[in-house]
């Protein structure tokens, strides 16, 4: 097919979530023509399609909702602290509606491939239903958490009722009322249907391979304190959450070390964060996530808590994390998560002690006997970060393919480039704080950035910009520095890849903190976007490879060092002491 018969376009962003309805909006105003694909009907990304009973933000709705337009922001009401998933959608639509962002987009169009043509120095691009697009920049907007992973088990096609994904709910809902059901999993997804599916079914039985950390979101209304706190300064505040690692405020204390603190006081910590709910707790301690005695207190603390809203002390013990300290996969906030297996309608299968061997027609057979059901739902989680893109036949220069270039795993500049794929743009991709943070923050963070670098290769004559390859080393080395001196890579967690048969190993997102990486971002930028490769046509505009805007070393309280050097030198990051 001729070029000629692609639709031309400045810039194609692939998804209508919140990243590519905000790079829309930026791209707009900075003058550069957009269209946005999505493959779902609407606008929303993960409010689209996770519509499961119960599904519900978990960073507080203040903070997970737009900054950019203060009028926006004022003129929108969050109903509780945690906004259920409708909401969150209406919300999407509102934004979609008042910016006037669906003259740009086209739905139910799915990218299935993007050819980089060097001599032309464009993305061709092909989606399922047929049209084609050329287009200078190719915006990849894709989500970290939006394909499901292909789990499937023996016999699953003989099971004769239905069997529901959490991340592919049915628009129209679904009613349990009458029903058996079973459900597989307990990562947040389940955690959050459970109670609600729990409470419509006549049976619920809740098949879990590896229990998980979970906090209180004490739910409700927003706190008067807390929408005073906002309202009194929404600037102040937003630039307060963004300043922060996690993209939230937390109250985290860099400082304080519960191996250095009197047992009282650490419940009395505990016990205020707790109380406070949500994620709250994660900030208690710094040596929480680096010195595993500490971490071991915590653990103790969520244990008993765990004991204290089970009646059956078995049950109790089958729901305690044993196999990952705390915070090293993404823990998980509920209403009422715990207190459902008081009910007498619902029961846990332990699958290590009686794994699954088939779906048969009346339900699901495990080695120790049958579980006959009605329905069946699968929240068994996503191909994490890297999954939506690598489903994409992406090519790069010489037809370098994305699978390959990630073969060990997902290599990036900054998470924002790749190298090899010129003007190619990933919004929270791998090697990005992302996953390990509020989402919305960190988007807002990587499209001002994005539109940004545009409007300035805008005034290069339309230049391509590259990631070099010397700085995407150099970055992902310090990726793993970031993460090393951590518990985090001690978990079979999805931000590692293992949930994944096959996927390699690696620590996906950058453990460094929202606000470090933000000055790391704003510093390449002000040495004239050191890493990148600047180039019109064949002319090189600017070429600095190195990778120079390293943070300086945080202060590290002195007690957590030696663990720290212990981790850095065992992974070959820090020459050996003589
Ligand atoms: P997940 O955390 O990956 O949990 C998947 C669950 O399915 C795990 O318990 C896993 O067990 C189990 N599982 C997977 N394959 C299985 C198999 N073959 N047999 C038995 N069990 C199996 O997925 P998720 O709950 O969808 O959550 C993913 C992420 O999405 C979260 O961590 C969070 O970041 C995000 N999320 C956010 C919200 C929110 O903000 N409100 C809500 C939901 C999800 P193993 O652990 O043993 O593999």
């Amino acid at each position: 097919m001729h070029s000629t018969d692609r639709i031309v376009v400045d810039a194609l962003i692939v998804g209508a979530g919140f990243a590519g309805m905000y790079m829309l909006h930026k791209l707009r105003a900075a003058g550069i023509g957009a269209t946005v694909v999505e493959a779902g009907s609407g606008v929303g990304g993960t409010w689209y399609w996770n519509r499961y009973p119960g599904a519900r933000v978990d960073i507080q709705s203040l903070e997970y909702s737009f900054g950019f337009d203060e009028q926006l922001e004022q003129d929108w009401r969050w109903s509780e602290r945690y906004a259920p998933q409708a909401e969150l959608l209406r919300y999407a639509d509102h934004v979609a509606d008042r910016f006037d962002l669906r003259r740009d987009m086209r739905f139910g169009v799915r990218v299935t491939a993007a050819h980089w043509h060097e001599a032309a120095q464009r993305w061709h691009v092909e989606t399922d239903v047929g049209a084609r697009y050329d287009c200078r920049y190719l915006i990849l907007a894709t989500g970290c958490l939006s394909i499901p992973t292909d789990v499937t088990f023996p016999g699953i096609e003989d099971f004769q009722g239905p069997v529901y994904r959490t991340s592919r709910w049915p628009h129209e809902g679904v009613d349990f009322a009458g029903q058996r059901v079973g459900i597989i999993g307990t990562g947040s997804s389940a955690i959050q249907s459970i109670p609600i599916i729990a409470g419509q079914a006549e049976h619920l039985t809740v098949f879990q391979r590896t229990p998980n950390y979970s906090m209180p979101a004490h739910n409700g209304p927003i706190p008067d304190e807390d929408f005073q706190a906002w309202a009194s300064d929404p600037r102040g505040y937003r630039a307060r959450s963004r300043d922060t690692g996690g993209g939230f405020q937390n109250e985290a204390r860099p400082d304080a070390l519960a191996m250095a603190t009197a047992p009282d006081d650490i419940r009395t910590e505990l016990e205020r964060r707790w109380a406070w709910g949500g994620f709250r707790i994660l900030g208690a301690f710094a040596d929480s996530g680096i010195d595993p005695e500490a971490n071991r207190i915590v653990h103790d603390f969520i244990a008993e808590k765990i004991r204290a809203q089970v009646a059956d002390p078995e049950v109790a013990a089958l729901l305690t994390p044993k196999d990952h300290p705390f915070g090293t996969k993404r823990p998980c906030v509920d209403t009422g998560y715990y207190a459902t297996f008081n009910r007498p309608n619902v029961a846990l299968v332990d699958l290590h002690a009686a794994p699954i061997t088939t779906f048969n027609a009346g339900g699901i057979a495990t080695t120790a006997r049958q579980h006959d059901f009605d329905a069946i739902v699968l929240a068994t989680g996503f191909d994490a970060m890297t999954g939506a893109i690598d489903r994409i036949d992406l090519r790069g220069i010489d037809g370098l393919q994305i699978k390959d270039h990630w073969a060990e795993g997902p290599r990036t500049y900054l998470g924002l480039m790749v190298a090899g794929f010129p003007n190619m743009f990933t919004i929270t991709g791998p090697g990005s704080p992302s996953v390990l943070t509020n989402m919305i923050n960190s988007i807002e963070q990587h499209v001002e950035w994005i539109a940004q670098c545009l409007a300035w290769l805008g005034q290069r004559q339309q230049a391509s910009i590259e990631a070099s390859a010397e700085a995407e080393a150099d970055w992902c080395r310090h990726v793993t520095e970031a993460v090393t001196p951590t518990l985090l890579p001690q978990a079979n967690s999805w931000y590692m890849g293992a949930n994944v048969p096959g996927k390699p190993r690696m620590f996906m997102p950058y453990a460094g903190g929202l606000n470090t990486y933000t000055e790391i971002c704003r510093q390449v930028v002000a040495k004239g976007y050191e890493g990148f490769v600047v180039k019109n046509g064949d002319a090189v505009l600017s070429d600095s490879r190195a990778f120079t805007s390293h943070p300086p070393m945080p202060d590290i309280p002195a007690a957590l060092l030696p663990i720290i050097i212990e981790r850095l030198t065992a992974a070959g990051l820090m020459p050996a002491a003589e």
